[in-house]
């Protein structure tokens, strides 16, 4: 024995440390991999939509620029023009008018008009205005330099490069340029005039004119573009989605409106990598799920193999315990014969009958084990032939009767004479009865007796075994016809056995194409169990396999 278990201890230990040691590592390692691998595809994703989005932006600064550069070139000429004049000790700011009307529709066709203010003093004066086509618009925008426009300048910047003031007031949009300079001191003087020139472009000349010259075509190639305004409204190009690659910038000049621009293909590819990226996501969820349910599956595997073979070492020690009393009788007795210690004739007959019925129940105990061995591994066959149930349990009562003497139980054996046939493999049923006797016996002791019974109910032949011992829970009642079940009675009384007895009752049962009942409790005190054994009379009986 102590040979025999180590073996089988060392293939399951061998198999629980090939879970722990390696399948469950490398189960994690297989999870970490996948989830490495998709979070470096998910970085170069975000590296390539950086990329896509830098490269936007530079294409979105570029064109924005371009706007603004064309707007500069005209502030340009009026620059230079007006530096040419202005830096005169007494400028002839009517020469500056004329130069620039002479050549205003050639080289500033945007700008309607340039004005030049003396700032030298608070006294903000207009010493000139040149308009290109003049109008009441004209006051208007004079007006509103000098009381709205001129505090939102920002003259420090304004000296070098052109400042520039976008303003909606009254839902009309204003551009205006400006720049301050210093005019020749006067002789005396240290320092000149302070002058600004303004220069007043004409903003929905550069929606119509400069727009369309510098985007001669907004859905060129794979890029859209459009102009919007302070509110989000296209001013200019045709409505685009921006998206998640999109991008938007402000102009210089006209700093309220932006341009926005989309590469179609970027978008084509952020939703291959949106869509790449949530099918990497339910790989790496779907792999650790799987991955998961695996190693649970392993584990629970692994516990119940580890269950399964403590079950199986303690069904070996206790039916090797099982057997050891129906021996110890059978030696007993033959020694009592074997001495002449049996007094009479009638003495003598008692004890061999007694080795006769213990060695049906050690025969009948390892047949338990046997079938029980055989049913396990699918190979169990019966030998049906018509028989007469009656006799079989009489002869299974009959094997227990000198120990239920012994125990000051008595069995009371009911069997009707007119029982119909039934398809029934003999030693099969009488195993079976045998079987209930034993648990009636072993779990019952303290009920006195025990009843066993055939009886015809309609087209059945029920065999019952009743006894007034404590009963069987109700929550156990389920249970203890699973293999190596045993219940609380079992373990409350330390009876003898391997669980294995009501499994191969049930088995046999079913095999005949019938049942096995509990019922429990029986009696009005509320103890008492009684197992009922259903076997289909003849007419209803399968045919034997
Ligand atoms: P074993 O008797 O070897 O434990 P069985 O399969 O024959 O295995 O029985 C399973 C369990 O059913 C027993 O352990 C016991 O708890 C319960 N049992 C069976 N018969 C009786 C009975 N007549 N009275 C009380 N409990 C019983």
């Amino acid at each position: 024995m102590a040979g025999a278990r180590p073996a089988s201890g060392d293939g399951s230990l061998l198999s629980e440390r090939f879970v722990y040691y390696v399948l469950v590592p490398a189960i994690v390692i297989a999870v970490l991999v996948l989830g490495g691998f998709a979070a470096t595809t998910v970085r170069l994703d975000r590296a390539i939509r950086q990329t896509l989005l830098d490269q936007t932006a530079t294409r979105a600064t570029e064109k924005a620029n371009g706007l603004d550069d064309k707007v500069a070139e005209q502030d340009n000429v009026v620059a230079s023009q007006a530096d040419a004049i202005i830096r005169e000790v007494d400028p002839d700011l009517n020469l500056l008018k004329k130069r620039w009307l002479s050549t205003a529709q050639r080289l500033t066709p945007t700008i309607r008009a340039i004005l030049v203010v003396d700032i030298t003093y608070d006294t903000h004066e207009v010493k000139a205005f040149a308009s290109k086509s003049p109008s009441p618009e004209d006051d208007t925008f004079r007006r509103l330099l000098l009381y709205q426009l001129f505090d939102k300048m920002d003259l420090d910047v304004a000296t070098q490069e052109p400042g520039h003031l976008h303003e909606i007031i009254d839902d009309t949009q204003y551009l205006v340029s400006y720049w301050q300079r210093e005019g020749a001191p006067e002789p005396g003087q240290s320092k000149g005039r302070k002058l600004l020139i303004v220069a007043w472009p004409d903003v929905d000349r550069i929606v119509k004119e400069t727009m369309p010259q510098v985007y001669k075509d907004p859905e060129h190639g794979d890029v859209r573009m459009n102009v919007v305004d302070e509110k989000g409204r296209i001013v200019f190009g045709p409505p685009i989605k921006v998206g998640e690659l999109g991008i938007s910038v402000p102009f210089k000049a006209l700093s309220n409106w932006r341009l926005q621009l989309a590469l179609t293909s970027a978008d084509a590819l952020s939703r291959d990598a949106r869509q790449r990226w949530i099918i990497q996501l339910a790989m790496v969820v779907i792999a650790g799920i799987v991955a998961l349910f695996g190693l649970v599956v392993v584990i629970v595997a692994s516990a119940r193999e580890r269950r399964l073979s403590a079950l199986k070492s303690d069904f070996v020690a206790n039916v090797s315990h099982e057997l050891k009393t129906p021996l110890a009788l059978i030696r007993m007795f033959g020694e009592l014969l074997l001495t002449g210690r049996a007094s009479s004739a009638e003495k003598r007959k008692q004890y061999c009958e007694i080795i006769v019925s213990e060695s049906e129940r050690l025969t009948a105990l390892i047949e338990n084990v046997l079938d029980f061995a055989q049913v396990e591994r699918g190979k169990v066959a019966y030998d049906f032939v018509v028989a007469d149930v009656g006799p079989i349990v009489q002869r299974a009562a009959d094997v227990y009767r000198y120990r239920a003497e012994k125990d000051g139980v008595a069995i009371d054996v009911e069997i009707p004479s007119d029982l119909p046939e039934a398809r029934i493999d003999s030693r099969a049923i009488e195993l079976s009865v045998m079987n209930l006797l034993d648990n009636a016996l072993k779990y019952a002791k303290d009920g006195g007796g025990v009843a066993v019974s055939v009886a015809r109910q309609g087209e059945e032949i029920v065999i019952r075994v009743a006894d007034h011992g404590p009963g069987i829970p109700k929550e156990e009642q389920a249970r203890i016809f699973e293999r190596f079940y045993r219940g609380r009675a079992a373990s409350g009384a330390q009876a003898r056995g391997s669980g294995i007895g009501l499994a191969l009752v049930r088995h046999i049962a079913e095999s005949h194409g019938g049942e096995v009942v509990v019922e429990s409790p029986v009696d009005a005190d509320g103890r008492g169990t009684a197992f009922s054994l259903h076997l289909p009379t003849l007419r209803l009986q399968p045919l034997a396999p």
